[in-house]
């Protein structure tokens, strides 16, 4: 049977869960969602059909499962008053970025089961990587259920450690910007050669889509092999690629993605 899920918070990253949750045959009856705005709740209940309240602590008591998608800054001042409540039994999956376990326990107190997990932005469009980490204790059924939650939104990654979570916002979190700033400079360079920016647009994005198809498609072939069996030798592409290597792509990369770890490591 599904258990009754509460969603304190319900803005974009929150509704993009209950859309993919709904979408997937879950029960909208067995999903509330709490928001101090009623514009918000009413647009949820007439779209999804599900609960909804501005009680977070009816809500929760209502729930097996709570998920907290307030702001990272908001979450201490919102899990005050649901720690006051009878939790155990209970889970808690949090998707504020940066809020660590300890963090979530200190508020929460310790009878909660905890996921804390990393989505990144095109979960928002159902193309999501979510990073899950939950402590030492917290059962195969409240892991499975995590996952069955986080895969209404894109794909799922079991971590480890709670650390891999900075590895999670290197690869996945902060990737999304990388790609739009290669498709920008790709951009730009075809602007000046004359090509118009829809036109451009319009390639690149194709292109990008193609390529990440591609690769979701064969498994079984490694990147490079992929990028060797559409580089003919001295060929247009050899000759790009070349360029890219000479220009030292790959130090560049490496050297932004350890920078975005560090920073992350200096905010949690
Ligand atoms: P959002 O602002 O759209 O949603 C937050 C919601 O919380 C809003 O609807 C707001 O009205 C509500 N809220 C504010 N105070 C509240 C309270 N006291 N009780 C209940 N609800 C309250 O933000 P979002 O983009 O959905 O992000 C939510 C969380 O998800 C954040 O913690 C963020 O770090 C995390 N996250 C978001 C993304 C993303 O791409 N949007 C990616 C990774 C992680």
């Amino acid at each position: 049977m599904s258990r009754t899920v509460a969603f304190i918070g319900a803005g974009n990253m929150a509704r993009s869960i209950i859309s993919g949750l709904v979408a997937s045959g879950y029960p909208a009856a067995q999903i509330i969602a709490a928001n101090p705005s009623q514009g918000k709740l009413d647009a949820l209940a007439s779209e999804f059909g599900v609960q909804t309240t501005n009680d977070n602590l009816a809500a929760c008591e209502q729930a097996e499962v709570i998920v907290l998608g307030v702001k990272p800054q908001l979450m201490a001042q919102v899990c005050a008053p649901i720690a006051e409540l009878d939790l155990s039994g209970k889970l808690a999956l949090s998707i504020a970025a940066g809020v660590t376990c300890d963090s979530l326990q200190s508020y929460l107190g310790s009878d909660v089961a905890l996921v804390r997990t990393m989505p990144n932005t095109p979960s928002l469009l159902g193309l999501g990587l979510t990073g899950l980490y939950a402590p030492a204790g917290v059962s195969q059924v409240d892991r499975d259920f995590a996952t069955e939650l986080m895969a209404a939104v894109g794909e799922t990654l079991w971590l480890e450690q709670e650390a891999q979570i900075d590895q999670v916002i290197a690869c996945a979190g902060s990737s999304p910007a990388y790609f739009f700033l290669f498709m920008e400079a790709m951009e730009q360079a075809a602007e000046k050669m004359g090509v118009t920016q829809a036109d451009a647009r319009l390639m690149i994005q194709q292109a990008a889509l193609g390529a990440a198809e591609m690769v979701k498609h064969n498994p079984q072939l490694s990147l490079a092999e992929l990028r060797a069996q559409v580089t003919s030798k001295g060929g247009t592409t050899a000759k790009a690629i070349e360029t890219f290597e000479q220009q030292g792509l790959r130090n560049s990369v490496a050297d932004a993605m350890n920078a975005a770890v560090e920073r992350a490591q200096q905010m949690a």
